[in-house]
Protein backbone atom coordinates (compact mmCIF):
# COMPACT_ATOMS: atom_id res chain seq x y z
CA UNK A 1 0.00 0.00 0.00
CA UNK A 2 1.54 3.89 -0.95
CA UNK A 3 2.42 5.51 2.10
CA UNK A 4 -0.65 8.45 0.92
CA UNK A 5 -3.41 5.57 0.92
CA UNK A 6 -1.95 5.19 4.21
CA UNK A 7 -2.21 8.57 5.20
CA UNK A 8 -5.62 9.16 3.90
CA UNK A 9 -6.91 6.05 6.19
CA UNK A 10 -5.24 6.85 9.19
CA UNK A 11 -7.33 10.83 8.82
CA UNK A 12 -3.97 12.41 8.20
CA UNK A 13 -5.68 15.67 7.09
CA UNK A 14 -3.01 17.53 4.77
CA UNK A 15 -2.61 14.19 2.75
CA UNK A 16 -6.40 14.33 2.26
CA UNK A 17 -6.07 18.41 1.78
CA UNK A 18 -3.18 17.66 -1.21
CA UNK A 19 -5.13 14.70 -2.93
CA UNK A 20 -8.37 16.56 -2.70
CA UNK A 21 -6.40 19.83 -3.98
CA UNK A 22 -5.04 17.21 -6.53
CA UNK A 23 -8.23 15.99 -7.95
CA UNK A 24 -9.78 19.56 -8.54
CA UNK A 25 -6.81 19.65 -10.50
CA UNK A 26 -7.10 16.49 -12.15
CA UNK A 27 -3.20 15.02 -11.75
CA UNK A 28 -2.77 11.40 -13.18
CA UNK A 29 -1.46 9.91 -10.68
CA UNK A 30 -4.56 10.28 -8.01
CA UNK A 31 -6.40 7.63 -9.85
CA UNK A 32 -4.04 5.39 -8.32
CA UNK A 33 -4.54 6.66 -5.01
CA UNK A 34 -8.38 6.62 -5.68
CA UNK A 35 -7.79 3.06 -6.71
CA UNK A 36 -6.47 1.32 -3.70
CA UNK A 37 -8.87 4.00 -1.69
CA UNK A 38 -11.92 2.82 -2.80
CA UNK A 39 -12.38 -0.67 -0.38
CA UNK A 40 -11.89 1.48 2.49
CA UNK A 41 -15.31 3.51 1.45
CA UNK A 42 -18.92 3.00 1.93
CA UNK A 43 -19.21 3.29 5.11
CA UNK A 44 -20.06 7.39 5.61
CA UNK A 45 -23.66 8.70 5.15
CA UNK A 46 -23.75 11.54 2.29
CA UNK A 47 -26.30 14.27 2.28
CA UNK A 48 -26.69 16.93 -0.72
CA UNK A 49 -27.50 20.90 0.19
CA UNK A 50 -28.61 22.77 -2.70
CA UNK A 51 -30.25 25.94 -3.14
CA UNK A 52 -29.42 29.45 -5.22
CA UNK A 53 -27.28 31.53 -3.42
CA UNK A 54 -27.60 33.01 -0.51
CA UNK A 55 -30.74 30.79 0.97
CA UNK A 56 -28.63 30.16 3.79
CA UNK A 57 -26.98 26.80 2.79
CA UNK A 58 -23.23 27.45 4.79
CA UNK A 59 -24.92 28.85 7.90
CA UNK A 60 -27.44 25.80 8.06
CA UNK A 61 -24.54 23.32 6.74
CA UNK A 62 -22.42 24.90 10.11
CA UNK A 63 -24.93 24.61 12.12
CA UNK A 64 -25.69 20.87 11.12
CA UNK A 65 -21.86 20.20 11.67
CA UNK A 66 -22.01 21.79 15.60
CA UNK A 67 -24.85 19.02 15.97
CA UNK A 68 -23.46 16.59 14.61
CA UNK A 69 -20.32 17.32 16.40
CA UNK A 70 -22.50 17.20 19.37
CA UNK A 71 -23.33 13.60 18.70
CA UNK A 72 -19.66 12.67 18.64
CA UNK A 73 -20.47 12.09 14.71
CA UNK A 74 -17.39 13.18 12.83
CA UNK A 75 -18.32 15.34 9.44
CA UNK A 76 -16.57 16.18 5.94
CA UNK A 77 -17.90 19.03 4.09
CA UNK A 78 -17.22 19.80 0.48
CA UNK A 79 -18.29 23.38 -1.03
CA UNK A 80 -19.20 22.70 -4.82
CA UNK A 81 -19.45 25.71 -7.14
CA UNK A 82 -19.83 24.67 -10.49
CA UNK A 83 -19.42 28.53 -11.10
CA UNK A 84 -16.38 29.43 -9.71
CA UNK A 85 -13.26 29.43 -11.81
CA UNK A 86 -11.20 28.97 -7.76
CA UNK A 87 -10.54 26.02 -5.52
CA UNK A 88 -8.76 24.91 -2.75
CA UNK A 89 -10.39 27.11 -0.19
CA UNK A 90 -10.09 30.00 -2.11
CA UNK A 91 -14.06 30.41 -1.62
CA UNK A 92 -14.64 32.81 0.69
CA UNK A 93 -17.72 31.82 2.99
CA UNK A 94 -15.65 28.45 3.01
CA UNK A 95 -12.72 30.26 4.84
CA UNK A 96 -15.01 32.00 6.97
CA UNK A 97 -16.36 28.48 7.91
CA UNK A 98 -13.03 26.61 8.09
CA UNK A 99 -12.17 29.19 11.25
CA UNK A 100 -15.29 28.18 13.33
CA UNK A 101 -14.02 24.25 13.01
CA UNK A 102 -10.08 24.82 11.84
CA UNK A 103 -9.04 23.43 15.82
CA UNK A 104 -11.25 20.86 15.70
CA UNK A 105 -9.67 17.51 13.96
CA UNK A 106 -13.31 15.74 13.13
CA UNK A 107 -14.18 18.19 10.89
CA UNK A 108 -12.88 18.56 7.03
CA UNK A 109 -14.12 21.17 5.40
CA UNK A 110 -12.69 22.38 1.70
CA UNK A 111 -14.17 23.51 -1.65
CA UNK A 112 -14.48 22.12 -4.82
CA UNK A 113 -13.98 23.84 -8.28
CA UNK A 114 -12.77 22.07 -11.41
CA UNK A 115 -11.26 23.68 -13.76
CA UNK A 116 -11.79 21.61 -16.43
CA UNK A 117 -13.57 23.94 -19.36
CA UNK A 118 -16.44 21.02 -19.63
CA UNK A 119 -18.18 18.77 -17.09
CA UNK A 120 -16.17 16.45 -15.09
CA UNK A 121 -17.13 18.50 -12.01
CA UNK A 122 -19.81 15.19 -10.73
CA UNK A 123 -16.58 12.68 -11.45
CA UNK A 124 -14.51 14.96 -8.86
CA UNK A 125 -17.02 15.30 -6.40
CA UNK A 126 -17.46 11.83 -6.08
CA UNK A 127 -13.67 11.18 -5.99
CA UNK A 128 -13.51 13.56 -3.21
CA UNK A 129 -16.24 11.93 -0.95
CA UNK A 130 -14.49 8.73 -1.66
CA UNK A 131 -11.23 10.34 -0.39
CA UNK A 132 -13.36 11.53 2.93
CA UNK A 133 -15.31 8.26 3.12
CA UNK A 134 -11.63 6.53 3.45
CA UNK A 135 -10.37 8.51 5.86
CA UNK A 136 -13.36 7.68 8.14
CA UNK A 137 -15.82 10.78 8.55
CA UNK A 138 -18.85 9.58 9.19
CA UNK A 139 -20.98 12.27 7.57
CA UNK A 140 -20.36 14.05 4.57
CA UNK A 141 -22.57 16.87 3.81
CA UNK A 142 -21.82 18.32 0.11
CA UNK A 143 -22.96 21.82 -0.60
CA UNK A 144 -23.67 23.47 -4.19
CA UNK A 145 -24.67 26.73 -4.79
CA UNK A 146 -27.40 26.79 -7.61
CA UNK A 147 -30.33 24.75 -9.33
CA UNK A 148 -28.92 23.69 -12.80
CA UNK A 149 -27.99 20.55 -14.36
CA UNK A 150 -24.56 20.82 -12.69
CA UNK A 151 -26.03 20.44 -9.42
CA UNK A 152 -28.57 17.43 -10.06
CA UNK A 153 -25.52 16.15 -11.22
CA UNK A 154 -23.57 16.36 -8.13
CA UNK A 155 -26.22 15.72 -5.85
CA UNK A 156 -26.51 12.24 -7.33
CA UNK A 157 -23.93 10.85 -5.43
CA UNK A 158 -25.70 12.13 -1.76
CA UNK A 159 -28.24 9.38 -0.12
CA UNK A 160 -30.06 12.12 1.50
CA UNK A 161 -30.75 15.19 -0.64
CA UNK A 162 -32.03 18.20 1.08
CA UNK A 163 -33.21 21.84 -1.08
CA UNK A 164 -33.37 25.18 0.47
CA UNK A 165 -35.35 28.09 -0.47
CA UNK A 166 -36.44 30.92 1.04
CA UNK A 167 -40.28 32.47 1.61
CA UNK A 168 -41.17 34.60 -1.32
CA UNK A 169 -38.71 32.80 -4.00
CA UNK A 170 -42.41 32.01 -5.84
CA UNK A 171 -40.71 32.53 -9.31
CA UNK A 172 -37.56 30.76 -8.28
CA UNK A 173 -39.51 27.80 -7.52
CA UNK A 174 -41.43 27.65 -10.72
CA UNK A 175 -37.40 27.72 -12.04
CA UNK A 176 -36.11 24.50 -9.88
CA UNK A 177 -39.28 22.45 -10.39
CA UNK A 178 -37.96 21.08 -14.03
CA UNK A 179 -34.56 19.48 -12.86
CA UNK A 180 -34.47 19.51 -9.21
CA UNK A 181 -37.31 18.97 -7.37
CA UNK A 182 -37.39 15.64 -8.33
CA UNK A 183 -33.94 14.82 -6.64
CA UNK A 184 -35.01 16.59 -3.75
CA UNK A 185 -35.59 14.07 -0.79
CA UNK A 186 -36.50 17.01 1.55
CA UNK A 187 -37.13 20.76 1.27
CA UNK A 188 -36.15 23.23 4.04
CA UNK A 189 -37.79 26.83 4.03
CA UNK A 190 -34.83 28.75 4.94
CA UNK A 191 -35.09 32.36 6.98
CA UNK A 192 -38.74 31.53 8.24
CA UNK A 193 -38.74 34.31 10.55
CA UNK A 194 -39.59 36.20 7.26
CA UNK A 195 -42.97 37.23 5.35
CA UNK A 196 -44.15 34.57 3.32
CA UNK A 197 -42.90 30.83 4.76
CA UNK A 198 -46.16 29.80 4.88
CA UNK A 199 -47.30 30.52 1.04
CA UNK A 200 -43.98 29.31 0.28
CA UNK A 201 -45.04 26.11 1.93
CA UNK A 202 -48.22 25.84 0.25
CA UNK A 203 -46.67 26.32 -2.97
CA UNK A 204 -43.91 23.98 -2.79
CA UNK A 205 -46.29 20.99 -1.10
CA UNK A 206 -48.64 21.64 -4.03
CA UNK A 207 -45.32 20.97 -6.55
CA UNK A 208 -44.46 18.04 -4.84
CA UNK A 209 -47.72 16.36 -4.35
CA UNK A 210 -48.45 17.28 -8.27
CA UNK A 211 -48.80 13.58 -9.36
CA UNK A 212 -45.76 12.35 -9.29
CA UNK A 213 -45.78 8.81 -9.52
CA UNK A 214 -42.46 8.84 -7.30
CA UNK A 215 -44.46 9.72 -4.28
CA UNK A 216 -46.46 6.70 -4.36
CA UNK A 217 -48.00 4.39 -1.64
CA UNK A 218 -45.00 3.08 0.75
CA UNK A 219 -42.44 5.54 -1.56
CA UNK A 220 -40.70 8.44 0.66
CA UNK A 221 -42.92 11.48 0.36
CA UNK A 222 -40.56 14.58 0.88
CA UNK A 223 -41.13 16.45 4.20
CA UNK A 224 -40.81 20.39 4.05
CA UNK A 225 -39.34 21.57 7.13
CA UNK A 226 -39.12 25.17 8.26
CA UNK A 227 -35.87 26.44 9.77
CA UNK A 228 -34.11 29.89 10.60
CA UNK A 229 -30.49 28.35 10.35
CA UNK A 230 -29.02 31.70 11.39
CA UNK A 231 -30.39 30.99 15.13
CA UNK A 232 -30.41 27.25 14.65
CA UNK A 233 -34.07 26.51 14.53
CA UNK A 234 -35.17 23.72 12.73
CA UNK A 235 -31.94 22.25 12.31
CA UNK A 236 -32.75 19.66 15.33
CA UNK A 237 -35.71 18.50 13.19
CA UNK A 238 -33.59 18.09 9.74
CA UNK A 239 -31.47 16.15 11.30
CA UNK A 240 -34.21 13.80 12.00
CA UNK A 241 -35.57 13.98 9.08
CA UNK A 242 -32.21 12.97 7.39
CA UNK A 243 -32.05 9.75 9.95
CA UNK A 244 -36.12 8.57 9.32
CA UNK A 245 -35.02 9.06 5.60
CA UNK A 246 -32.27 6.97 6.19
CA UNK A 247 -33.60 4.03 7.60
CA UNK A 248 -36.83 4.18 4.94
CA UNK A 249 -33.70 3.95 2.39
CA UNK A 250 -32.30 0.75 4.21
CA UNK A 251 -35.61 -0.47 4.65
CA UNK A 252 -36.51 -0.14 1.20
CA UNK A 253 -32.92 -2.06 0.02
CA UNK A 254 -33.63 -4.81 1.75
CA UNK A 255 -34.17 -7.98 -0.42
CA UNK A 256 -33.39 -6.02 -3.63
CA UNK A 257 -29.73 -5.04 -2.46
CA UNK A 258 -27.91 -6.35 -4.98
CA UNK A 259 -30.20 -4.70 -7.57
CA UNK A 260 -29.42 -1.28 -6.00
CA UNK A 261 -25.85 -1.63 -6.19
CA UNK A 262 -25.77 -2.72 -9.58
CA UNK A 263 -27.70 0.38 -10.67
CA UNK A 264 -25.45 2.52 -8.24
CA UNK A 265 -22.36 1.28 -9.67
CA UNK A 266 -23.75 1.39 -13.46
CA UNK A 267 -24.53 5.19 -13.05
CA UNK A 268 -20.91 5.50 -11.69
CA UNK A 269 -19.32 3.60 -14.19
CA UNK A 270 -21.06 5.63 -17.10
CA UNK A 271 -20.50 9.18 -15.34
CA UNK A 272 -16.61 7.76 -14.91
CA UNK A 273 -16.64 6.86 -18.63
CA UNK A 274 -17.86 10.34 -19.76
CA UNK A 275 -15.33 11.98 -17.28
CA UNK A 276 -12.54 10.32 -18.74
CA UNK A 277 -13.26 10.64 -22.02
CA UNK A 278 -14.02 14.27 -21.69
CA UNK A 279 -10.59 14.55 -20.03
CA UNK A 280 -8.82 12.90 -22.57
CA UNK A 281 -10.60 14.25 -25.93
CA UNK A 282 -12.27 16.93 -24.77
CA UNK A 283 -9.55 19.12 -22.87
CA UNK A 284 -7.02 17.60 -25.26
CA UNK A 285 -8.46 19.42 -28.06
CA UNK A 286 -8.56 22.78 -26.00
CA UNK A 287 -5.24 22.65 -25.41
CA UNK A 288 -3.94 21.85 -28.86
CA UNK A 289 -6.50 24.69 -30.29
CA UNK A 290 -7.90 22.49 -32.65
CA UNK A 291 -11.33 22.51 -31.29
CA UNK A 292 -11.76 26.63 -31.27
CA UNK A 293 -9.54 26.14 -34.81
CA UNK A 294 -13.24 24.18 -35.65
CA UNK A 295 -15.43 26.63 -33.80
CA UNK A 296 -14.01 29.23 -36.42
CA UNK A 297 -14.04 27.45 -39.10
CA UNK A 298 -18.24 26.50 -38.42
CA UNK A 299 -18.92 29.97 -37.51
CA UNK A 300 -17.45 31.28 -40.60
CA UNK A 301 -19.56 28.60 -42.57
CA UNK A 302 -16.58 26.66 -44.21
CA UNK A 303 -17.49 23.50 -42.57
CA UNK A 304 -20.46 22.41 -41.20
CA UNK A 305 -20.73 20.57 -36.89
CA UNK A 306 -21.33 17.59 -38.27
CA UNK A 307 -18.11 17.08 -39.99
CA UNK A 308 -16.17 19.35 -38.12
CA UNK A 309 -16.77 17.08 -34.83
CA UNK A 310 -15.87 13.36 -37.26
CA UNK A 311 -12.47 15.81 -38.33
CA UNK A 312 -11.97 16.35 -34.26
CA UNK A 313 -13.18 12.98 -32.54
CA UNK A 314 -12.22 10.43 -35.01
CA UNK A 315 -8.41 10.28 -34.78
CA UNK A 316 -8.61 10.47 -30.67
CA UNK A 317 -11.35 7.52 -30.95
CA UNK A 318 -8.54 5.94 -33.40
CA UNK A 319 -5.45 6.78 -30.84
CA UNK A 320 -7.68 5.36 -27.79
CA UNK A 321 -8.09 2.19 -29.12
P1 LIG B 1 -25.56 30.59 1.03
O1 LIG B 1 -25.09 31.50 -0.07
O2 LIG B 1 -26.73 29.79 0.59
O3 LIG B 1 -24.46 29.74 1.59
O4 LIG B 1 -26.10 31.53 2.20
P2 LIG B 1 -25.40 32.00 3.57
O5 LIG B 1 -25.36 30.85 4.54
O6 LIG B 1 -24.12 32.67 3.26
O7 LIG B 1 -26.47 33.03 4.12
C1 LIG B 1 -26.79 34.22 3.45
C2 LIG B 1 -27.28 35.24 4.47
O8 LIG B 1 -28.52 34.84 5.02
C3 LIG B 1 -26.32 35.44 5.62
O9 LIG B 1 -26.23 36.79 5.90
C4 LIG B 1 -27.00 34.69 6.77
O10 LIG B 1 -26.67 35.23 8.02
C5 LIG B 1 -28.46 34.89 6.44
N1 LIG B 1 -29.33 33.84 7.02
C6 LIG B 1 -29.09 32.52 7.08
N2 LIG B 1 -30.12 31.88 7.68
C7 LIG B 1 -31.02 32.81 8.01
C8 LIG B 1 -32.30 32.77 8.66
O11 LIG B 1 -32.82 31.74 9.04
N3 LIG B 1 -32.96 33.97 8.79
C9 LIG B 1 -32.43 35.14 8.36
N4 LIG B 1 -33.14 36.24 8.51
N5 LIG B 1 -31.24 35.22 7.76
C10 LIG B 1 -30.53 34.08 7.58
Amino acid sequence: MSSAVEKVIAGDVRTVARLIRDIDDKIPGVRDVLKALYAHTGKAYVIGITGAPGVGKSTLVDQMVNHYRKQGKSVGVLAVDPTSPFSGGAILGDRIRMQRHSLDDGVFIRSLATRGHFGGLSQSTRSAIDVLDAMGKDYIIVETVGVGQDEVDVVKSAQTTVIMVIPGMGDDIQAIKAGILEVGDIFVINKADREGADKTFNELRQMIDMGHNRYEEGKWKPPILKAEAVFDRGVTELLETIEKHRSHLFSESRGKTVRKKKERVREELAEMIKSRLIQEVLDRLLETGEFDGAVDAVAAGEKDPYTACDDLLLPKLRALK
